[in-house]
């Protein structure tokens, strides 16, 4: 057995040891210590999506309907730009000083390791009125890793988050969309939703400006969350996904397309589960009366 993996299994059984002697918030503070922090979260790091991408086995969003949206039902014709693997001085900017230019709002799914590093745009992000999601602190692939695991990546850019914008962020999206069953139930008990996404721009293979634009605009029907990049690898080029924003943004504008941000996806489905709550018991009482 490496030195490494005896290692990280040491601290794992120490952790739950914790867990179960201790309250809760004693825990989370303990493992963001910087160095048990460092020990007990292996970088589970897959590299670029292009490598490591794989289609979901399982349907999550039939099995968490409560935790995990793939799409949303709004009443107008709505849509949603996310942006995954941010933030970095290259694309991030360019992509806020386009949709600043249209005054339209999306959601930018950051990592943690790199909102340390460039928290000026974090906070251009949030002072542009956009909104930021939970791309876990080192591009992990959550669904190789232990709950506990998942849970303390998560808190570390939660945390990265917070102390630079002073909000707290509960909506995460998995790199590679990968997650298992117990690593979404793990997620969801924790009080996290997961905003997945329905159209893929595929602009990580480094696609034109018409090639991301074929790909997004012809399946994009009200409550669609479309998927693009605001920074990549090394090797990653995502000036064509950059250059197709200006006409994607103005061709769904033209068809009453308005853009909506996490927050108010899940504001959207809260009160229509509401509404269909409230209508399910009044068909209850009816039929009890009649
Ligand atoms: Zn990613």
């Amino acid at each position: 057995m490496r030195t490494e993996t005896f290692l990280h299994i040491t601290v794992g059984i120490l952790i739950s040891l914790v867990i179960v002697i201790l309250r809760p918030q004693a825990v989370d503070s303990l493992l963001q210590s910087k160095w048990l922090g460092e020990i007990a979260l292996p970088r589970y790091t897959d590299g670029s999506e292009r490598e490591s991408r794989t289609p979901e086995s399982t349907d999550l969003v039939s099995l968490f309907p409560d935790v995990i949206i793939r799409q949303w039902r709004p009443e107008a014709n709505k849509v949603a730009l996310t942006f995954d693997d941010g933030p970095d001085d290259i694309y991030t900017p360019r992509i806020l000083d386009i949709l600043s230019e249209y005054d339209v709002q999306a959601t930018f799914f950051l990592i943690g390791s790199a909102a340390e590093k460039h928290r000026d745009i974090v906070q251009r992000i949030r002072k542009e009125g956009h909104e930021i999601g939970n791309h876990t602190y080192f591009h992990s692939n959550l669904s190789r890793m232990a709950p506990w695991q998942i849970l303390l990546d998560l808190g570390k850019a939660r945390k990265v988050f917070s102390d630079i914008t002073g909000e707290d962020v509960i909506v995460v999206r998995p790199p590679y969309g990968a997650l298992d069953p117990p690593a979404a139930k793990a997620i969801g008990d924790e009080g996290y939703n997961v905003l997945l996404w329905t159209v893929d721009s595929l602009d990580w293979w480094g696609l034109s400006k018409e090639e991301v634009i074929g790909n997004v605009l012809p399946k994009v029907e009200s409550g669609v969350i479309v998927l693009q990049h605001s920074s990549g690898g090394p090797d990653e080029d995502l000036t064509g996904s950059v250059d197709a924003l200006p006409e994607i943004i103005e061709t769904l504008q033209s068809k009453g397309y308005s853009f909506h941000t996490a927050s108010e996806i899940l504001e959207d489905i809260k009160v229509q589960n509401e509404l269909k709550k409230k209508a399910e018991e009044d068909a209850k009482e009816r039929a009890r009366e009649s």
